[in-house]
């Protein structure tokens, strides 16, 4: 059962001041989730979480999570601009990008982010572009191959596979890239590696935890270099079906510290900073996509059409994600119709649900769609002339403040040469 965070009541009154369809965000919830992460690993005196600004680029939540003590991981000049305009910067921000434009490293640079190479070929094209190798310098690692977790809760395998992915080095490239980066003047360097996504599995951090350390500790041997933090990433995952159980983020951290136990201590590297990079962990649960039904439509199945469409959240029409939906005032109908519900694009992937078993909708009736909060707004897009839609945050006092207005003809035009 997903329960929304903001009641039927409170909605009426906000749509009266805000037209459907937008993103709804809860304050309370990303700063109790906030707090919980930061309680896990707080055995790590360095720890630092630097929330992937991709998930959800607005400036009210990077300043949120800021005041909970989080760092933006950043990997583009727009994400870079807006954490520096939010007062985020100097080893505040993690620059961890790709195919990164040597302006971007300079603004990185400027900035005083930490700054996470991709590739070896990085060292010489990151000096030649700011002038110098910086005295903190991160490697991002791809051990190649395959990455498996045996079963989860779930019955699944966690299952990803790092040597398909473009990021990251070798293991031998990772020596290489130290060894030359000492010899440049870097003093302190840091491990960085992202081997799944989306994982509903307590061990996927420690997993990853434990080939990082071991690979740390394997590089200080035999490199000579004082590696002070090793960043675990992003790729804790959130339940977006109801049947499927969260993670539980103290046991996570108390995994990664056994491992750091007998991995790191022994290996006379106790002083390691742990970093992470969650983007969907810190925001999902606390976004909804509020939309309201304006058509239905009986042909060979039943279909809802609603004012949102895939332009506001583009998930289940890009990878068939589900995300829940409850229509507001019926959560305790029996769900015994079943509906396509669809936006407006003319594309036939623009479907929020297929085959969704939901109580009867009538025309007008609001739905909440779940767990838009990373990865919704920010990968909003234009297509068929569709505005993206303002964001809203509900304060932990319950009131209600526009953080993004929504998208004009005119924001839609401005672009155009006539
Ligand atoms: C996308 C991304 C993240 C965040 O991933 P989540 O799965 O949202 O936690 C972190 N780091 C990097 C480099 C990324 O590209």
């Amino acid at each position: 059962m997903k329960t929304p965070f903001v009641t039927g009541k409170e909605l009426e009154e906000i749509i009266s001041r805000y037209p459907t369809p937008f993103h709804i965000y809860d304050e309370k919830g990303i700063r109790e989730n906030a707090r919980a992460l930061k309680a896990a690993f707080a055995w790590n005196p360095g720890y630092r979480e630097y929330f992937a600004v991709k998930a959800t680029p607005t400036p009210a939540i990077l300043k949120i999570l800021h005041e909970e003590g989080c760092g933006c991981d950043c990997s583009s000049e727009a994400e870079l601009r807006m954490s520096e305009r939010c007062g985020i910067v100097g080893e505040d921000i993690m620059f961890s990008s790709n195919e990164t434009p040597a302006e971007e490293f300079q603004l990185a640079d400027r900035l005083g982010a930490i700054i996470n190479l991709d590739d070896l070929t990085h060292v010489d094209y990151l000096e030649k572009a700011i002038g110098k190798i910086p005295e903190k310098v991160c490697c991002r690692y791809n051990p190649g191959g395959v990455f498996t977790l045996g079963e989860t809760r779930e019955g699944f395998q966690v299952m990803d596979n790092p040597g398909d992915a473009k990021y990251g080095m070798t293991r031998a490239q990772m020596a290489e890239a130290f060894t030359r980066l000492a010899a440049k003047g870097a003093k302190e360097f840091g491990i960085h590696s992202f081997l799944a996504s989306n994982t509903l599995s307590n061990d996927y951090y420690p997993s990853l935890a434990r080939i990082l350390f071991q690979l740390a500790a394997e590089l200080k041997a035999e490199t000579g270099v004082h590696i002070t933090f090793i960043n675990l990433s992003g790729g804790v995952g959130i339940p977006y079906h109801p049947d499927q159980k969260g993670n539980d983020i103290a046991a996570i951290g108390e995994g990664v510290r056994r491992a750091y136990e007998e991995i790191l201590v022994p290996a006379g590297m106790g002083d390691v900073a742990i970093y992470t990079e969650l983007g969907r962990f810190m925001l999902a649960p606390y976004g909804h996509l509020i939309t309201r039904a304006i058509h239905e439509k009986h042909t060979y199945k039943e279909y809802i059409g609603v004012d949102a469409c895939a332009c506001n959240l583009m998930r289940p029409a890009m990878y068939g994600s589900y995300h829940h939906i409850t229509v507001v005032g019926k959560e305790n109908a029996p769900c015994d119709c079943k509906y396509d519900v669809v936006g407006s694009l003319c594309e036939n992937n623009d479907k929020f649900a297929i085959d969704r078993m939901l109580p009867k909708i009538d025309m007008g009736d609001l739905l909440v769609i779940h767990d838009t909060g990373a990865h919704g707004h920010a990968m909003g897009y234009n297509y068929n002339g569709k505005l993206r839609s303002a964001e809203l945050m509900l304060k932990e006092d319950r009131t209600v403040e526009l953080i993004r207005r929504a998208e004009t003809l005119e924001d839609y035009f401005a672009t155009v040469v006539w």
